[in-house]
């Protein structure tokens, strides 16, 4: 008789879709010792310790939320627990955006990425001051804040955790220092050899001298000649001037070309997420690689720490404002409410992620001897609402919502508060 397989958990009867192995359909999926074992048409339960039913289910390589906020206690209240955000949201792998800057990453490595379940990395922030309390202070983003040596130094001896480097590319800080710290954060991920995460989309506002003669709807043709191969430009489909479509309603006219060179989109969600300008820039063939949820502390309902500012000045106008409840799994329903198919969908939370982290040999897909990370989604059918910041609602007939995850074979299940709730339409 043939020695029993081993295996500690097998997932029995999902849908399993894996692109980098060109895997889409049912299949079995088992786990021995924390890393993936086999992925077959049928593997016997009486081989596993434990067998999880998980047919009428989605079964991914785990998902990857390519932009968290997840520095928690040092950046205020915009960080989130990281491991809400992550392995109790059904994601294994969170990249925070510029919550770290080369002051502060050693802390964030400490107290973040070492204790998290959930596997965590960093865009490195180009400013000195990182992410700390949303950047509420427009100040501390100015040229004379950014210390390029620095920031390479720290990108580089921490490559294990540091992935890219994040900047901003808004009419707020054009209106103050011009296009003078996209130089020099685009100087940092060049010579740091890591891409560029670039931030579109009002963030600051003006200062009260005015725009200074810059203007929103210029921004992206003056940013994206200083960006290469696989950098990226995030928050396309933002409802702030900035975004890929321009006040006039149209897709900026630079895009195409700056695709065709290579360049990624991350979809960012974020509050600021608009289905009305997301549906003009799928339509005109912008297909996002990443997506992206951008959850942090201002656009989620969890309790500030004490002490930390409750309201800053100009609160209700500020491009964070927002009550639309989001998820990196809502998201994914969302471009699909948008027309894109879920073979389109699952792609920018598993492979393309792994790429733009450069990380494809550990993450992104259910290969055999890789951990065993993998998300497992319920796809409930129907007809659901969902709505934006701008007040559009779209009427979703397949709403996908995360069941559980796996974390190198450890099971969370999907209970984190800040996950939006199903509403029928
Ligand atoms: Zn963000």
């Amino acid at each position: 008789m043939a020695e029993p397989a081993g295996y500690d958990i097998l997932l029995k009867g999902g849908h399993v879709i894996c692109p980098a192995n060109g895997i889409d359909g049912i299949r079995d999926v088992a786990v021995r010792d924390g890393r993936i074992a086999a992925v077959e048409e049928t593997i016997l339960p009486s081989s596993a310790t434990e067998t999880i039913d998980v047919s009428g289910k989605l079964v991914l390589p785990g998902m990857i939320d390519t932009h968290g906020h997840v520095y928690q206690y040092v950046t205020g209240r915009f960080g989130l627990n990281p491991d809400m955000v992550g392995v109790h949201s059904g994601v294994t792998t969170v990249i925070d955006q510029g919550g770290p800057s080369c002051m502060t990453l050693p802390g964030f490595r400490k107290f973040i990425a070492e204790p998290s379940e959930t596997r965590i990395y960093a865009f490195l922030s180009a400013y000195l001051v990182g992410g700390l309390e949303g950047h509420y202070y427009p100040n501390l983003y100015s040229p004379d804040c950014v210390d390029i040596e620095a920031t390479v130094r720290s990108a580089i001896a921490n490559r294990d955790l540091v992935r890219g480097i994040k900047g901003h590319a808004e009419i707020g800080g054009f209106a103050r220092w011009g296009i003078k710290v996209m130089e020099m954060a685009a100087e940092i991920a060049r010579r740091a050899e890591v891409p560029l995460y670039v931030h579109f989309g009002t963030l600051w506002g003006l200062p009260e001298s005015g725009a200074n003669g810059e203007d929103a709807d210029t921004i992206l043709e003056r940013v994206i000649p200083l960006l290469k191969e696989g950098d990226v430009l995030a928050h396309p489909f933002t409802r702030h001037p900035g975004g890929f479509v321009n006040q006039q309603g149209e897709v900026h006219h630079v895009i195409q070309a700056a695709l065709d060179r290579g360049l990624k989109v991350d979809v960012g969600h974020g509050s600021h997420f608009s289905y009305r300008l997301a549906k003009k820039a799928i339509a005109a063939g912008v297909v996002p690689h990443t997506l992206g949820a951008d959850m942090h502390g201002y656009n989620t309902h969890v309790p500030a720490p004490a002490g930390t500012p409750e309201e800053h000045y100009d609160d209700e106008n500020h491009p964070f404002k927002g009550q639309a409840r989001f998820s990196l799994t809502q998201a994914m329903s969302s471009m699909m409410a948008l027309g894109l198919s879920l073979q389109d969908v699952v792609p920018m939370v598993t492979i393309n992620p792994a790429k733009m982290i450069g990380l494809t040999d550990r993450v992104g897909s259910l290969t055999v001897g890789y951990a065993a990370d993998i998300s497992v989604l319920d796809d409930n059918r129907g007809r659901f609402l969902l709505r934006d910041n701008e007040d559009t609602k779209v009427v979703a007939e397949r709403l996908l919502t995360p069941a559980f995850c796996l974390r190198a074979g450890k099971k969370f299940d999907a209970d984190a508060v800040i996950l939006p709730r199903a509403v029928a339409a």
